[in-house]
């Protein structure tokens, strides 16, 4: 049996309170490991190694981070298929998307490694005669990264690559569901890699007791920043807690993201970019499309062609290459899917494709004429279901994309890329894409959202607004004289 522990301060431990969970395999159902079930101690005693790690890494020559993060790219491209296979049995990830997520994360080392090496201020002119005044940006101290498990190599990694390479240290605390896929993974590779104990810490927790451990980071005066990735619920509780302390925090929340098809659409363009942006890693993508709007003139052999496709998407074992739809995360998931697309049908929504559980997987589905109270109209719903509307024109369309509270992505698909272009300024979105579906990722581009999904921005040479200090600093060459 697999034992997933504590990371802090360089070494495996139990938690505090000899807790322990298992962690299950979503297809399988089997247990894959043993867990550390971590609490308010834990990421005290995390918390401790960090601070204690952050004056030797912060004061760390760039080459010497440089190194570390080379090296831990190699360690991960050397490891790439047993990552797979965890992040197969661990998440229910199919083949193309932990492939993603490696090639992702691949990138994300090899550009953190240039961050070292950039300029870190800025010489600013006075008019107080014999000023030197100079912005220097400088690391913050403490950073608590707060990941979830839908994209957990990935979002386990951003949340601590950009943060270390900007000279911080870490506390990981990864989602109940990815302990070791989102989390102890990138322990043991900064390890072999030659991070310094305690720059790197991950504790692990039971679910539901997520809050005892966030609750600490945002509370203990040495953590001075987190970022968070995860629903608009809990963000929205974090933020509260962190408005109390006066914390600053990165949240990049939930989205209910729009994809906009208009008539002069390539119609098979626009049906492959459709089915691959509502169900690519079984619509457990936090960009994942869940709103498509289809102009009137193209909307018959839109939704026949899309209704075909998708109903033919090959559903369940994530292990097998051919799969495209596996296991939803949990039961919990499959029965909120559930309840949704019934309650939405009940009130008078008809279903294109799909529509019903195949236990542990939710067959990929198409919903329309949606009621816009129905829970699935409105609120973001985890899964490889879609609402399909038709609009009268491309006005309509950008209207009921921006009556969302998200804004997380936005997609259009048009023939004419500048009027694409000219529609995504009108969309309250902080990413969009035209002529593509809205899953898309690179590591220096400014990942994150507009209203309730969230604010910051996640991306090498972006994240330095938010995981570094500015401090200006002056010094004169001659006395000044003082009118008193
Ligand atoms: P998801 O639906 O993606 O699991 P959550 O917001 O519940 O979204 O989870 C994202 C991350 O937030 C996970 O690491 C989870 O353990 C953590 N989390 C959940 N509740 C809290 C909380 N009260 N305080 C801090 N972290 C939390």
């Amino acid at each position: 049996m697999n034992l997933v522990r504590h990371f802090i301060g360089g070494r495996w431990t139990d938690a505090a309170n000899g807790g322990e969970y298992p962690n299950h395999d979503p297809w399988s159902g089997a247990v894959l490991a043993t867990v550390a079930a971590g609490d308010a101690e834990d990421a005290r005693r995390a918390i401790d190694a960090a601070h204690e790690a952050f004056p030797g890494w912060a004061g760390s020559l760039p080459g010497q981070r440089q190194a570390v993060f080379l090296r831990a790219a190699e360690i991960l491209a050397r490891r790439r298929e047993e990552v797979r296979a965890l992040l197969t049995a661990e998440t229910g990830c199919g083949h193309h998307f932990a492939n993603v997520q490696l090639d992702f994360s691949l990138s994300l080392l090899r550009q953190a490694a240039a961050l070292p090496y950039q300029s870190t201020g800025q010489i600013l002119p006075s008019d107080v005669a014999g000023t030197t005044a100079v912005a220097v940006r400088r690391p913050v101290g403490v950073v608590g990264a707060i990941a979830p498990w839908n994209s957990s190599l990935v979002l386990g990694g951003r949340a601590i690559v950009g943060p270390l390479a900007l000279g911080n240290t870490v506390v990981l605390k990864p989602s109940e569901e990815s302990p070791t896929s989102g989390g102890t993974i990138w322990a043991e590779i900064f390890a072999e890699a030659g991070l310094p104990a305690g720059a790197l810490n991950v504790v692990t927790h039971a679910p539901g007791d997520a809050g005892a451990i966030g609750a600490e980071l945002i509370a203990d005066p040495r953590v001075r920043r987190i970022n968070f990735t995860g629903s608009t619920v809990t963000g929205r509780r974090l933020a509260e807690q962190a408005g109390r302390h006066l914390k600053r925090v990165v949240l990049q929340l939930s989205g209910q993201n729009p994809l906009i098809v208009l008539a002069d659409a390539d119609l098979d363009h626009a049906v492959d970019a459709a089915t691959y942006g509502a169900f690519v890693h079984q619509g457990q993508v936090c960009m994942c499309a869940r709103r498509i709007y289809v102009e009137d003139r193209i909307a018959e052999p839109f939704v026949a062609r899309f209704a075909a496709k998708v109903a033919t998407l090959p559903t369940g074992d994530p292990a097998d290459p051919a799969t495209v739809i596996g296991p939803v995360i949990n039961k919990w998931s499959l029965s909120l899917l559930t309840r949704r697309v019934e309650e939405a049908v009940a009130a008078g929504a008809r279903v294109l494709a799909g529509g019903a559980p195949v236990p542990p997987c939710y067959p990929a589905t198409v919903l329309t004429e949606v009621p816009a109270d129905a829970e699935l109209a409105f609120d973001e719903t985890f899964g490889p279901v879609v609402v399909l509307e038709i609009v009268a024109d491309a006005d309509e369309a950008v209207r009921r994309a921006n009556q969302s509270r998200f804004g997380l992505t936005a997609a259009v698909l048009t023939g004419d890329p500048q009027r694409g272009v000219a529609i995504a300024r009108r969309l309250e979105a902080g990413i969009v894409h035209v002529n593509d579906q809205p899953v898309n990722d690179e590591p220096q581009m400014p990942f994150g959202g507009v209203k309730e999904s969230g604010w910051g921005r996640f991306g090498i040479g972006f994240a330095a607004d938010d995981f570094t200090e500015t401090q200006w600093l002056t010094t004169r060459d001659s006395p000044r004289a003082f009118p008193f």
